[in-house]
């Protein structure tokens, strides 16, 4: 089961001691607002600079930097889809931005990863149909990927929080469907 290896937080991503955080960042990577802001300035110059020599990251997919000032020792950064109404593919490219996240934690031998709620906040995507495709791609990943020991979503908020508690208990019911031995959760 993937889900076991999910906890929900209400947190300030940049305070996690997690081995890496992701950041819902921009095409250029140099830095914005939300969470990227955030991120940027826990870190310090040194994230800022090494961005700067990645020349951008596409939407969808997803580069690693070291954390610097931050408790994390890694960043990921990982771009999400502006939200244009739900019509040109945003879902599957939100879904991607995780898998993509979880691809490189797990390339690098990482085993703890804390996801902000990526595309949610000025990129317009509807939380209440962001939280269910995170937690349904990260859990079907953690459920391949035994290397992964946990993965945090950290919620800015307890508006969010309670989106993703909600979207977990939908990824419950779904994996005791389909395993009629899992363990059951009132
Ligand atoms: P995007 O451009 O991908 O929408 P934002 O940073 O605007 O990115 O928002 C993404 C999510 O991150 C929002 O749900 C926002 O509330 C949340 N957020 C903002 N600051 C922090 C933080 N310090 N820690 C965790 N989550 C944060």
């Amino acid at each position: 089961m993937g889900w076991t290896r999910i906890s929900i937080a209400i947190a300030d991503i940049t305070k996690m001691r997690v081995e890496s955080i992701v950041n819902a960042a921009n095409n250029t990577l140099l830095g914005g607002g939300g969470v990227d802001g955030a991120i940027h300035r826990a870190a310090g110059p040194g994230l800022l600079e090494e961005c700067r020599n990645l020349r951008g990251c596409p939407t969808g997919e997803a580069v690693i930097t070291g954390g610097y000032n931050l408790p994390a020792a890694w960043v990921i950064h990982t771009v999400g889809p502006v939200w244009r109404g739900g019509g040109h593919g945003e879902d599957e490219t939100l879904a991607r931005c995780y898998k993509s996240c979880l691809d490189l934690a797990v390339s690098r031998g990482l085993s703890t990863i804390a996801f902000p709620s990526i595309s949610t906040g000025a990129y317009g995507f509807p939380l209440e149909r962001a939280a269910p495709i995170a937690i349904r791609e990260i859990a079907s990943f953690l459920k391949r990927e035994e290397s992964l020991k946990r993965a945090i979503m950290v919620c800015h908020g307890k508006k969010a929080f309670n989106c993703y508690i909600r979207a977990l208990r939908l990824q419950i019911r779904l994996e005791e469907k389909s395993s009629p031995n899992a363990p059951e959760l009132d």
